[in-house]
């Protein structure tokens, strides 16, 4: 049997959980995220439900906004360490349906099959069924002949969704999306490959590969030239439990305040490390924003597995220290963990 793979992703998932435990919260939107402080919060949403996202409120949002479209939204904050512990009880329940399984967040995974399409939809309802008896919680299910198709599968019907690509309807499927629906495809990609008049899959795949190696580069070229095609020979990655671990931290007022900044650093090092437990990571990355929103990055990869939280600080620190500079201010600063071992 070819393989066949499955997507499953939670339905606004931090939101969900909240709404799970919180009766009170039903029908009303809520936003999972920071502060919004009256309406002068500088965090983002982490994760709006259904009902706030009527209200034009989405994830990435600047909390400011979110609070400006629905002031009467309830807003909570991010509580990693309960969507950790739910998601782990999530996953039990998706892999061991599964041949391989791969967990690409705190709510996604995929799974790889041997089986029939019509044997897979079977296991995805089982899938969803045992998720909403035991956690209370829905998800959307994507399948597909590889994890492009089923990726983009499992956002085509949500909440609650259930799609199947075969491999005969792959094109067919894909050809109508917009092309921000591939994954890689972000909103810079978008409007460049708009300029150029090409705004469906459909489109894309009508573009000479010539041509999108020479807008993209080879590497991304030829990346959507075979994306375009739901060409995507990449196997699942078992080893690891996530791509990586992290946090964000945006001031209440832009600083230079050494202390202040050391201060927040040590936290957000805490609460990534320490949920992560007895698992190892190699990369330390940070994430620096001026107030003017000039944005950096600086990772350093270790030559052993670490697990320490006061390891993570110190590089992290390193790494940060130049980008401290007496007359710039700085809006945000995160802190993320990799290479799981
Ligand atoms: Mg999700």
């Amino acid at each position: 049997m070819p393989r066949i793979i499955m997507h499953i992703d939670m339905d606004a998932f931090y939101a969900a959980v909240e709404e799970r435990d919180s009766p009170e919260l039903k029908g009303r939107p809520v936003v999972v995220g920071a502060s919004p402080k009256g309406g002068k919060g500088r965090g983002v949403v982490s994760t709006a439900n259904y009902l706030a996202r009527k209200y034009g409120i989405h994830s990435g949002m600047p909390i400011s906004i979110a609070y400006r479209k629905c002031p009467s939204a309830v807003f909570l904050p991010v509580n990693m360490r309960k969507y950790h512990a739910v998601s782990q009880e999530i996953m039990g329940i998706v892999r061991k349906h599964g041949e391989k399984f791969e967990q690409v967040s705190v709510d996604e995974a995929f799974l790889e099959l041997h089986k029939s399409y019509d044997e897979a939809a079977e296991i995805a309802k089982k899938v969803k069924e045992e998720i909403k008896e035991r956690e209370r919680l829905t998800c959307s299910i994507g399948i597909g002949p590889n994890k492009l198709v089923a990726k983009i599968a499992s956002d085509y019907r949500k909440p609650d969704g259930l799609t199947v690509v075969k491999p005969e309807d792959v094109l067919s499927f894909l050809s109508p999306l917009n092309v921000r629906k591939i994954p890689g495809i972000g909103p810079k990609t978008e409007a460049a490959l708009k300029a150029r008049g090409i705004e469906t899959v459909r489109q894309l795949r009508a573009t000479p590969l010539f041509a999108l190696k020479e807008w993209f580069g080879d590497k991304f070229g030829g990346y959507f030239h075979e994306m375009a095609r739901g060409i995507d020979e990449s196997p699942l990655e078992e080893e690891r439990e996530a791509k990586s671990a992290g946090a964000e931290h945006t001031f209440d007022e832009d600083t230079n305040d050494r202390t202040k900044i050391y201060g927040v650093l040590a936290q957000m090092a805490r609460a990534v490390v320490k949920p992560l437990k007895n698992q190892k990571f190699k990369t330390i990355a940070i994430k620096i924003r001026y107030e003017n929103f000039e944005t950096h990055t600086a990772q350093r990869t270790l030559k052993h597995y670490s697990g320490s939280y006061e390891e993570s600080l110190e590089v992290a620190k390193k790494l940060l220290e130049p980008f401290l500079q007496k007359n710039r201010k700085i809006r945000l600063i995160g802190l993320s963990v990799r290479k799981f071992g």
